[in-house]
C-alpha cells in the first residue's frame, strides 16, 4: 500500500509545467512551479508546517496551545491544517481587502477569524499586525507566528521548494521569477539556487503601491510608494525580515489591471485556474523578456488556486466595476 499518514505528509513535491500559448513570444523555455498541488492549494502549506514544527521544537508552541497569525488567507490555510492535525487552536487575523472565499475557507477549517481594516498604518492598533500581536499577549499559551519576520518561512523554501526546482530542471534553470509578499519564497528558493549556481538570476514581482522595488534600487524606504492596491498576496508597506534583498537581482512592478487580466488569461489560454499573484507573476515574466535568450530556462512560481478569486478577477461584473474590462 502507498499512502500518507496524514494530509501534512502530502505537502511539497509539486509539478513543474511548461507554459505554451501565453509565452509564445519569448525565445526561451518557461516552466511554472505549480504550487496549487499542495493540499491547502497554495505554496504557503510548506512554510506553515515548517514554522509550526520549528516552534514545537524550540518549545514556544506547547500542547493545547493557540496559534495566532495575521494572514491574507493562504498561510492561515496551511496553519489551520497543521493545527487540526496537531491539536492546536487557530486564530487568523485578516484584512478586509481579502476575498470572502478566503475568510470562509479559514472558518471551514475550524479557525476563528478576525477581520481588520486594510487602509490603516501597520502601527495603528486597528491594523491586522497590531491586532494579532495584541491577541497573543491577551490569550494564555498562545504563539504569534509572524510570517513576515519568522526565519522558518524562508527556511521551508530553502529546504524544499528550491531543491525541487533545481532537481526538476536538472540544474538547467537560469532565471527564477516570483511574486514577493513576506519574501519567504524568493529568499529561500533564491538562496538555494544561487548556492548551486551563482549565475542564476532571481527576479521579484512587485505591485504599484508597494515599497520593494524602490527600496531595492535606492535603499530608500519611500512612504510615497505606499497606496492602496487591488492585487492580492504580493507587495508590502513594510520591509519583512524574510525579504533578502541581497539575493534578488531586480524587481518588476505589475499593475492591478494587468495582474487581473493575466490571471484570467492563464485560465483561458493555458487551462491554469490560478490566483491573482500568478497573473502578476506571468505578466512580470513577459515584462522581463529582454533579459532572456534562446537557451534560458525560466521558472515562474504560481502561488495559489483560482477558486479563491471567483468573486473577483473571474467575475465580469467585478472586473467592469474596477475598470479592468469594457
Ligand atoms: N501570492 C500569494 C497568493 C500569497 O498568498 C503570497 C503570500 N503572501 C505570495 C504570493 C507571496 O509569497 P511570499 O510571502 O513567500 O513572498
Amino acid at each position: 500500500m502507498d499512502y500518507a499518514n496524514n494530509i501534512l505528509e502530502t505537502i511539497g513535491n509539486t509539478p513543474l509545467v511548461k507554459l505554451n500559448t501565453l509565452v509564445s513570444e519569448l525565445p526561451c523555455l518557461v516552466l511554472a512551479k505549480y504550487e496549487t498541488f499542495n493540499p491547502g492549494n497554495s505554496v504557503k502549506d510548506r512554510m506553515a508546517l515548517q514554522m509550526v514544527e520549528d516552534a514545537e521544537a524550540s518549545g514556544i508552541l506547547k500542547p493545547g496551545g493557540t496559534i495566532i497569525e495575521g494572514t491574507s488567507g493562504n498561510t492561515g490555510m496551511g496553519l489551520a491544517m497543521a493545527a487540526v492535525i496537531k491539536g492546536y487552536k487557530m486564530i487568523c487575523v485578516i484584512s478586509d481587502k481579502q476575498s470572502k472565499e478566503k475568510i470562509d475557507i479559514l472558518k471551514a477549517m475550524g479557525s476563528e477569524v478576525h477581520v481588520c481594516p486594510t487602509d490603516v498604518a501597520p502601527e495603528d492598533p486597528r491594523s491586522y499586525y497590531s491586532t494579532a500581536k495584541r491577541l497573543s499577549t491577551e490569550i494564555p499559551n498562545s504563539w504569534y507566528v509572524n510570517q513576515y519576520d519568522n526565519p522558518s518561512n524562508t527556511k521551508a523554501h530553502y529546504l524544499t521548494t528550491g531543491p525541487e526546482i533545481w532537481k526538476q530542471t536538472n540544474g538547467k534553470i537560469t532565471h527564477f521569477v516570483v511574486g514577493v509578499g513576506t519574501g519567504g519564497t524568493i529568499s529561500g528558493v533564491g538562496k538555494y539556487l544561487k548556492e548551486q549556481n551563482p549565475d542564476i538570476k532571481v527576479w521579484g514581482v512587485d505591485t504599484y503601491g508597494s515599497v520593494f522595488k524602490k527600496y531595492h534600487e535606492t535603499g530608500i524606504f519611500d512612504e510615497n510608494e505606499i497606496y492602496p492596491y487591488i492585487t492580492e498576496g504580493i507587495g508590502e508597506d513594510i520591509l519583512p525580515k524574510n525579504v533578502d534583498f541581497d539575493i534578488i537581482d531586480g524587481f518588476t512592478k505589475v499593475t492591478d489591471k494587468d495582474a487581473a487580466i493575466y490571471t484570467r488569461r492563464l485560465a483561458r489560454e493555458e487551462g491554469m485556474f490560478l490566483g491573482n499573484s500568478a497573473g502578476a507573476a506571468i505578466k512580470g515574466v513577459l515584462q522581463l523578456q529582454e533579459h532572456f535568450t534562446k537557451d534560458d530556462v525560466v521558472v515562474v512560481l504560481f502561488h495559489d488556486h483560482g477558486s479563491r478569486y471567483v468573486g473577483k478577477m473571474f467575475n465580469d461584473d467585478w472586473m467592469r466595476e474596477k475598470g479592468f474590462i469594457e
